[in-house]
């Protein structure tokens, strides 16, 4: 028999929440981002989920690829552009618009002399300093591009540092549109946090550009102080496993590597057929919450390579062979990952290969 260690993709949640970022972005094309094979959700999942999207946004050449393979004849776009002058020929071939951040890529675009025409999105630096052209940089990039024979359209991009804080978006969204004052081409700047909490930046998108959700069509937050299901968005993957053994403590007993949990007195403890190389977090403190046939419960002790052990007092009727949920529709992701210290999207994208998936 198969280890029950199971991750079951949404296909139905993924589409819904698509919806609640198609009503907010009232107006402008919706980019769903795709990028870290959707988010640990895989890419043919969100070919499915996501049909209804204007285009597909990502970063990996091989996983663009793989969406034409998979029959998505809409856009797409790659969100960190070219990683060489190759790459631009691939971009014209396979129809892919390309992010043009810095100077070597504009001189790629700019070089690429085949018969069909790019989608370009100039990217401005608004504050985060990763990727992006500064002001002068953009007006001279933009210039140049618009007269350059290879470019078919030309829109203006950036993305924020601190959409997910209130007012933390305020002076990048400001410093975007005075860098882009008077440039023609659509405009996109929001993510999922942008999307859900900054009505200017959705404003700007509304008037003939686009939108980039992520992490909020995959059900989590991107917030650290609102939950995904007070956005209305519904989890698109669910983690579970099963007992493989139920204890018995007695007072003074421990349970794990490191005795780092010992019993206060005579309790029940099951092991779980799930560990750190399946994706849970080992940095999941003891007392994340878990969920063993619907009731939720706590962890003890440490997590393993390959099982974690739960406190199973709340749960009389468990015994060897009970449903446990690590995270999805009782115990959001985001819980974990704050027990963690981390956010959903690290938790989602770091489920393992050897995890079985299913659909629904
Ligand atoms: C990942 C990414 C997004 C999506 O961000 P979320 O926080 O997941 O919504 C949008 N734009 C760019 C450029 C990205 O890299």
């Amino acid at each position: 028999m198969s280890r029950p260690t199971l991750a079951t993709i949404r296909i139905d949640a993924m589409a819904h929440n698509l919806e609640r970022a198609r009503g907010l972005a009232a107006g402008s094309t919706v980019w769903a981002v795709v990028k870290a094979d959707a988010y640990g959700h895989g890419l043919a999942n969100a070919v499915k989920g996501f049909d209804r999207a204007d285009g597909l946004a990502l970063v990996e050449f091989e996983g663009a690829q793989r969406l034409r393979a998979l029959g998505w004849t809409r856009p797409i776009l790659m969100l960190e552009g070219a990683f060489d002058q190759g790459d631009v020929e691939l971009a014209a071939r396979l129809d892919l618009g390309l992010v043009v951040h810095c100077a070597e890529q504009r001189a790629w675009a700019e070089a690429f002399a085949g018969e069909r025409r790019l989608d370009l999105f100039l990217k401005f630096n608004s504050g985060m300093n990763r990727l992006g052209f500064d002001e002068t940089g953009l007006r001279a990039a933009h210039a140049s591009l618009r007269a350059a024979r290879a470019t078919r359209s030309l829109a203006l991009v950036t993305h924020f540092a601190n959409a997910d804080l209130s007012g933390g978006a305020d002076d990048a969204l400001e410093r975007f549109e005075r860098a882009g004052a008077g440039l023609q081409g659509a405009r996109s700047v929001c993510n999922s946090a942008a999307l859900i909490a900054i009505p200017a930046a959705r404003e700007l998108g509304a008037r003939g550009g686009s939108v980039r959700p992520g992490i909020m069509l995959y059900g989590a937050t991107p917030f650290a102080d609102r939950d995904a299901a007070s956005l209305g968005l519904r989890p698109a993957m669910v983690l579970e496993s099963r007992l493989i053994a139920v204890q018995q403590l007695q007072a003074g007993d421990a349970v794990g590597y490191g005795a780092t949990f010992v019993a206060g007195r005579s309790m029940r403890v099951g092991v779980v057929a799930c560990g750190y190389a399946d994706g849970y977090p080992r940095h999941a403190a003891s007392g994340a919450p878990i969920a063993v046939e619907g009731v939720r419960t706590r962890t003890v002790g440490r997590v393993a390579m390959d099982m974690l052990t739960v406190d199973l007092d709340p749960v009389a009727c468990a015994t060897v062979g009970s449903r446990v949920e690590l995270w999805g529709e009782t115990i959001p992701i985001d819980e974990i990952a704050g027990h963690a210290g981390t956010i959903g999207y690290e938790l989602m994208c770091a489920l393992a290969p050897r995890v079985a998936r299913a659909v629904r």
